[in-house]
């Protein structure tokens, strides 16, 4: 996604090679119009599967799945990273470990929500160790659901959490691939932007 590629490279602050910045427009404060059109942009490039739900985690992927559950016309789950007091229902668990906060927390989702009928498409704001994207793809098996991909709006493509999850036969789909970067400099991979055919050879964790 050109748009996405340029305000990456205008506003992106590369902290690190391997920790990019984006809090002007992504995952702080958040460019409204853009999410709008990465949700359009998912829903183009999965809509052909039958999606029921979108599903993310909180909190930096809630504003693309909102997005992407409006193009699609049907709900979205934020996975919660704290057990909050009212989630007092039967709900599904996986462990996750975060490459920017180096610890290991636990997501849930209500049982209630995600069940065998579904048929879901899970979208977060950035793929790099894959580790949260994994854990979300598990509770979408352990549900008995249909994962029909993942739609990333960020993936540092030098990270392994694409292998990980196209290990798994997963779909996945960025909308800015970077290859390398380093203070100043930002190097993309063309993504190849295929729909998502509906067929269930895309289909699976
Ligand atoms: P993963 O599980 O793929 O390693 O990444 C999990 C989460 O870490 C992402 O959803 C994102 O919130 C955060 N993250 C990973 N890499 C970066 C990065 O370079 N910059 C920012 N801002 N967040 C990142």
């Amino acid at each position: 996604m050109k748009a996405l590629e340029e305000r990456i490279r205008q506003e992106g602050q590369i902290l690190s090679d391997t920790v990019l910045k984006v809090d002007s427009f992504l995952n702080h404060q958040v460019d409204t119009a853009l999410a709008l059109e990465i949700g359009k942009e998912f829903a183009r490039l999965f809509g052909s599967a039958p999606i029921t739900k979108v599903l993310t985690i909180e909190a930096s992927g809630i504003q693309f799945a909102m997005a992407t559950a409006i193009a699609l016309g049907v709900p979205f789950i934020y996975a919660k990273k704290k057990k909050a007091i009212t989630l007092n229902e039967q709900v599904y668990f996986a462990e996750v470990h975060s490459f920017t906060r180096q610890e290991t927390y636990q997501v849930s989702i209500s049982q209630k929500y995600l069940d065998a009928s579904d048929h879901v498409l899970i979208v977060d704001d950035f793929l790099a160790t894959g580790a949260a994207l994994v854990g979300l793809t598990d509770i979408v098996k352990e549900a008995g659901a249909e994962l029909a991909g993942v739609g990333c709006v960020i993936e540092k493509s030098f990270q392994e959490g694409r292998g990980l999850l196209e290990q798994r036969g997963i779909a996945v789909r960025s909308l800015a691939r970077i290859a390398s970067m380093a203070p100043g400099e930002v190097h993309f991979i063309e993504e190849a932007d295929a729909v998502i055919p509906p067929v269930k050879e895309n289909v699976g964790c």
